[in-house]
């Protein structure tokens, strides 16, 4: 019997082991399928208070797993493939082996929806980024192309026109599910370039390990060209990891966790921690922060059951 299972090991699930283990819980920390989370894809993290040069986002992520290691967390690289909160002690399947634990902390993440090209995964940190807000510094006085057509594309690429020459937004179609409002803000910014009917058929250059352009095709005129670029961000949203959680954990129609106040789930004692909850920030501290108020919730719903 558990006191704490942490579902997932990127910052929010981390942090949530620090606290949960220097309060002396034991806590279990189920790695999952991407060990360390996403910040296990990139390189430079120059926006994590404490690191006044950056830090390697794998290096910080580790880091934490040190940290909670040290106060007596346990890890193990495995996942999650199913739940059972119907009943207090709640189960928890760890590939297929169930296992009694008294609170769960959900710290998921969301996975970045990418194009699916081969390159564009070796360029993952390297010029091709899911994240303006946390990438875009980098692109100071450069080309960046922005691929999506919804809400959260405008957005990236009206962010980005604070550090590109020009930012180019492609989209698969002609008319956008954006907004009408973030949609106008975006057409009357003059450094927003749009190509709507545009798909990307590749991203290079992964021999050189850096972004230097896509190769893009009109869909209507199959006019094929190579547009030279510095930053590829795509913006075609995000799937939250809550697959296994479904029809027991409330979330909204996307799948994100909805949130009952503070770190609860609509199940007492089990909490959510990180990007599994939030669709809005999406940074690495504030899924550190989230994973803090998790686990510190984690430890008053023990302490009131007795624990
Ligand atoms: C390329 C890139 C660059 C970024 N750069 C920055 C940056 O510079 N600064 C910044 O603040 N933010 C950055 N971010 C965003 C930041 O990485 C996320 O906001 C943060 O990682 C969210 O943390 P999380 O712990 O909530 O989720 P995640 O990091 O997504 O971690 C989720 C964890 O859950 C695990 N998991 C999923 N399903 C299961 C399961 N069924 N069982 C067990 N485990 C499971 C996964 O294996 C993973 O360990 C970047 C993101 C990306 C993709």
């Amino acid at each position: 019997m558990r006191n704490v299972v942490i579902i997932g090991s990127g910052c929010a699930g981390n942090t949530a082991a620090i606290y949960a283990a220097r309060a002396n819980l034991k806590p279990l920390v189920v790695s999952g399928h991407e060990a360390g989370g996403q910040l296990s894809l990139t390189t430079l993290v120059e926006n994590f208070p404490g690191f006044p040069e950056g830090i390697n986002g794998p290096d910080l992520v580790e880091n934490m797993r040190l940290q909670a290691t040290h106060f007596g967390a346990e890890f193990v690289h495995s996942s999650v493939t199913d739940a059972d909160f119907s009943v207090r002690p709640f189960r928890v399947a760890i590939d297929d082996e169930w296992m009694e634990t008294r609170t769960v902390i959900i710290a998921s993440g969301a996975s970045a929806r990418w194009l699916g090209l081969e390159n564009e995964q070796r360029l993952i940190g390297k010029g091709v980024s899911s994240c303006a807000t946390c990438d875009g510094f980098f692109y100071r006085d450069k080309n960046i192309l922005v691929v999506g057509g919804g809400d959260s594309a405008m957005e990236e690429a009206n962010f980005l026109t604070r550090f590109g020459r020009q930012v180019t937004l492609v989209h698969r179609r002609d008319e956008f599910r954006a907004s009408k409002i973030m949609l106008d803000r975006a057409r009357n910014n003059p450094k927003i370039r749009f190509l709507p009917n545009t798909v990307v058929d590749d991203v290079y250059d992964a021999s050189a390990n850096v972004v230097t352009g896509a190769r893009l095709r009109n869909r209507i005129t199959d006019e094929v060209w190579d547009e030279p670029v510095d930053g590829f961000f795509v913006a075609i949203g995000h799937i939250p990891n809550t697959r296994v959680f479904k029809g027991q954990i409330d979330t909204d129609p996307d799948g994100y966790i909805l949130s009952k106040g503070g770190a609860r789930t609509n199940i007492p004692g089990v909490f959510h921690a990180g990007d599994v909850q939030d669709r809005v920030y999406r940074q690495a501290i504030t899924a550190s922060g989230a994973g803090c108020m998790a686990a510190i919730e984690a430890e008053r719903f023990l302490e009131a059951e007795g624990h």
